[in-house]
């Protein structure tokens, strides 16, 4: 690329917000260059309780337009990303002492009706008495709400949305933070710094966007010298545990307090539970669960469940911030979900376009709504085309997985059914890049543990933008979950090795 390049727009952020936006752009015809920081994902979109979710408890806030827009989204993207978003019943045990059965009832009439629902199954009552969800359950909980969102893989949606971005041409880099921005002889001139070398470089674009997260009013601060305070931090912390139970549905419990919170089965082996809300004031980039939330968390699930759950249950906990739009709410739980996009700039000088807010489940909207405003600047280049445009490794019926498991698993007989599953779920179809015309486990290199093999990880580096370890084994994949420190750390040395081998 010279230094000389003019490009359409730029985008800061490579979390779920940048990259739907870079995506969008790019297949319209705009050339786009995105800046990430850190790596993608990194910021709060891996930290996500990965819901494609309407949010029924948003409709007690009167947020229909947010909510009808989440629930439309929830069966577009499962067409989209078969392999990393599929439909998922969640159990809404009833209790005299919370939210009364028949408001319930009718926000679940709601959901199932304002969504255009079509393949997703509808609500239905549960006797928790002779259904196998009772089972974990304490017997106090007798009677249940069954009803349909979805699970995603939120870190590897950013990425796919970035592959397929740059699929389409758009520039994509990682660990590149943007420094600075002026505007000069009608466009941006953007200063960029690789956070590894310490090398800067100048970039030029007409159009800057501001997708920055938690760090948006900052991003606005250095540009636009703003210390306006758009959004509100609010954390949310999870906690993982061991499995506590085999039924593939997941729990939607309610707090004494109103508050409400899921227990949702994760990655095989284990139990997701959370979230929290809470105002936070710190660096967003070194957020970390706090003593009163995994408390509130462990006390919370063991209302529920027949056995405890204690801190020593604990085997990973994580944290992010939200950016919510600043609506002046008291309480951080009732802040709004929904997204504001806005501009700043003068008219006739170049623009700066900001996101506040959004959600995982509302960014492919989020991106429809910000090309209507590039559009206005630069003119209309294409039209909204991403509405079941599939994902990399995602072009399949979205009800075939389990055929495409079955061939999958004919043509690799050597991985186990677990690795053929697990590779599936992450790379879809793009799970035969990695394996070639491998006809063994030894075709594949050196194996790092639970099937982490050097094939993988070079998949990763040469077409995901995986550049340490931490980025494969707790954002690429989960396998951070199942390795030992010292294989996290022959993955780390390799990573070093490859990383030298490419600069030499
Ligand atoms: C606990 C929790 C649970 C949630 N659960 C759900 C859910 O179940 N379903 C759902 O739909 N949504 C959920 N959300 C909301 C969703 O995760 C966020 O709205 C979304 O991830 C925000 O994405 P983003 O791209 O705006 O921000 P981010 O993902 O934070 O991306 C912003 C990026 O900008 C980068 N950046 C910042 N400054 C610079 C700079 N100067 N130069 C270069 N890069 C920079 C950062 O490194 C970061 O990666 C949840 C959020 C939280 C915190």
């Amino acid at each position: 690329m010279s230094d000389e390049q003019v490009f359409d727009i730029f985008i800061v952020g490579g979390g779920i917000n940048g990259c739907g936006i870079a995506r969008d752009a790019v297949g319209r015809g705009y050339s786009v260059y995105l800046a990430e920081m850190k790596d993608l994902a990194a910021g709060t979109s891996s930290a996500s309780t990965k819901l494609i979710h309407g949010g029924l408890r948003y409709l007690e806030h009167y947020e229909f337009r947010l909510v009808r827009e989440a629930l439309m989204e929830r069966e577009v993207l499962w067409s989209m990303a078969p392999h990393i978003i599929w439909p998922m019943r969640f159990i809404l045990p009833l209790h005299k002492d919370m939210r009364p059965g028949w408001l319930i009832r009718l926000g679940l009439f709601l959901y199932d009706h304002i969504g255009g629902r079509k393949d997703l199954p509808a609500t239905r009552v549960l006797d928790l008495e002779r259904d196998p969800a009772g089972e974990p359950l304490k017997p106090v909980f007798r009677k249940a709400f069954e009803y349909s969102d979805g699970w995603v893989n939120d870190a590897r949606l950013v990425v796919l949305n970035a592959r397929d971005a740059a699929d389409r041409g758009a520039t994509i880099k990682t660990r590149m933070r943007v420094l600075t921005a002026d505007r000069k002889d009608g466009h941006w001139v953007i200063t960029v710094e690789n956070v590894d070398s310490g090398e800067r470089q100048l970039v030029h674009a007409k159009l800057l966007v501001n997708a920055a997260g938690p760090w948006v009013d900052h991003l606005l601060g250095t540009v636009a010298g703003s210390n306006a305070k758009n959004v509100r931090l609010v954390q949310g912390s999870h906690i993982v545990v061991r499995r506590k139970f085999v039924d593939p549905r997941a729990y939607f419990f309610q707090n004494n307090d109103g508050r409400i919170f899921f227990a949702i089965p994760y990655e095989q082996d284990f139990t997701l539970i959370g979230t929290t809300d809470q105002d936070y004031q710190g660096d967003p980039g070194r957020v970390e669960i706090t003593a009163q939330e995994i408390d509130y968390l462990c006390a919370g699930a063991s209302a529920y469940f027949r056995e405890p759950i204690g801190r020593d249950d604990i085997v990973w906990t994580y944290s992010g911030v939200r950016p919510l739009y600043d609506d002046g709410a008291s309480m951080a739980q009732e802040a709004t979900r929904d997204y504001v996009l806005k501009a700043s700039g003068q008219p006739g000088e170049p623009q700066l376009l900001n996101v506040f807010g959004g959600k995982i489940t509302t960014y492919r909207r989020l991106a429809e709504s910000m090309l209507e405003k590039i559009e206005e600047i630069l003119g209309t280049r294409g039209k909204p085309w991403t509405a079941g445009a599939k994902l990399p490794g995602g072009d399949f019926d979205k009800k075939d997985f389990e055929p495409l498991l079955a061939s999958f698993r004919k043509d690799y007989p050597f991985l186990t059914p677990a690795t053929s599953l697990r590779l599936l779920r992450l790379y879809g179809t793009r799970a035969r890049m990695i394996l070639g015309s491998a006809r063994a486990m030894s075709d594949l290199g050196r194996n790092f543990g639970h099937d982490l093999t050097e094939a993988e990880i070079r998949y990763l580096v040469d077409h995901e933008w995986a550049g340490s370890a931490e980025d494969i084994l707790w954002r690429r994949t989960k396998l951070g979950l199942h390795l030992s420190k010292e294989q996290a750390g022959a993955v780390d040395r390799f990573l070093r090795e490859l990383n030298e081998s490419v600069a030499a």
